[in-house]
């Protein structure tokens, strides 16, 4: 796929960002999924940039400005979250005749969406006043897999609190006030408590502000979600969620995986895979899983997926049945292994296989493309 950044084709291009923390995270990611050669430059960097960093999909800069040369970038993003910087950058950017752009576009886009309702709706102002949390699934990581209500929705916000695996790169079509907070979990990595996410939530609302919490696919498969509703409801504050194109179903898809096709599989079962199947803290009965007929679709199951495999097969599952390894599905850097359940148990997890992936593991999978292009028209340019 390739999308533009912001009208330009930054495709392959270096483009340097000034700046690693919250102001700069959706130019970065959508810098990313516009398949730019991203390096940013910072000290400190929010978890969002920190994970494309360990992932290899972006260069973290260390040093200064004046330690770097900015004439071999083809553009240079401001986003330090401090005008005199931003300043400054700007100042070395046109002494190098490097095009440079603001981190986000100017205010004028949210302004006009907040006349209308308030003109439209009086009740939805009170709400405003209130403060809110609008719980919105964000789909898969390609803006384009937002819903229209999504879209609306982040419009609206005054505050938006991200997590690595949503499409935060939306964001950087949105005004330049809105609040971005990172509250991304990395496995095994930086991570902010679910407590403390709750908290932040609340406490925004109650500042009166609309606050969207976006998450990756759907809010209430695997997301958390609902603790945030309760969180919400517990403190008085009000909630909506919005429901959002789950990894589970549209990932395989891209990939050009159906979860179920007539011949081949008349249902599908989505399971956690984040606790191995011997584990005592493990509550799936792998074994009725293996027997039950469907395909398995397996989220956060790249850790623990030989030990899966291995489950599966001791139940009975068929050495040659196939499994589809969908890594960072919808994105740029979308990629698929496959490789078959007695090749798990025997040779371990096929090379190249990483987080996040969703894994299909059934007759369906042998329909695996490693080049499928994501669904035409189903990008999302305004
Ligand atoms: N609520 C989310 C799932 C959260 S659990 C949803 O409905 O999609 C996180 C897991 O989702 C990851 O470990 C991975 O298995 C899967 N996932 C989410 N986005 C993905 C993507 N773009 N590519 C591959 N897997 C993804």
């Amino acid at each position: 796929m390739s999308e533009q950044y912001r009208g330009l084709d930054v495709t392959g291009r270096r483009v340097l960002v000034v700046g690693g923390a919250e102001p700069a995270v959706p130019a970065v990611v959508a810098l990313v999924q516009a398949q730019a050669q991203v390096s940013v430059l910072a000290d400190a960097l929010a978890p969002v940039v920190d994970d494309l960093v360990q992932r290899g999909l972006v260069t973290h800069l260390p040093g200064s400005l004046r330690d770097t040369v900015i004439r071999d970038f083809a553009l240079v993003v401001t986003a330090t979250g401090d005008p005199t910087l931003d300043a400054g950058v700007a100042r070395s950017a046109e002494a190098a005749g490097v095009i440079l752009l603001p981190a986000q576009r100017d205010s004028a886009a949210k302004e006009s969406t907040t006349t209308d309702s308030t003109n439209a709706d009086a009740s939805a102002t009170n709400a405003r006043q209130q403060g809110r949390v609008i719980l919105v699934g964000g789909g898969p990581g390609d803006a384009g897999l937002l819903t229209v209500r999504a879209t609306e929705e982040l419009h609206r916000a005054d505050v938006v609190v991200v997590d690595r695996l949503a499409p935060v790169g939306y964001l950087d079509r949105l005004a330049s006030d809105i609040e971005v907070i990172d509250v991304s979990k990395i496995p095994r990595g930086r991570f902010t408590s679910q407590e403390r996410i709750n908290e932040i939530l609340v406490a925004k609302a109650r500042e009166g502000r609309a606050v969207v919490r976006l998450k990756g696919g759907d809010s209430f498969v695997f997301g958390r979600g609902m603790e945030e509703v309760l969180a919400c409801q517990e403190a008085g504050v009000p909630v909506t969620v919005v429901p959002g194109v789950t990894s589970a179903v549209s990932v395989p898809e891209l990939a050009g995986v159906p979860v179920t096709h007539r011949g081949l599989s008349q249902g599908f079962t989505v399971v956690s895979g984040h606790v191995p199947p011997d584990d005592p803290a493990s509550t799936l009965d792998w074994a009725a899983l293996a027997r039950g007929g469907t395909t398995l679709v397996v989220l956060m199951g790249v850790h623990h997926l030989a030990r899966i495999a291995a489950a599966l097969a001791d139940a009975g599952t068929r050495a040659a049945t196939p499994v589809a390894c969908v890594m960072d599905g919808g994105l740029a850097s979308q990629r698929v292994v496959t490789t078959t359940v007695g090749e798990l148990v025997s040779a371990g997890a096929p090379d190249g296989l990483r987080a996040p992936a969703v894994v299909v593991i059934g007759e369906v999978a042998r329909f695996a493309t490693g080049s499928h292009p994501p669904a035409e028209g189903g990008r999302n340019e305004s």
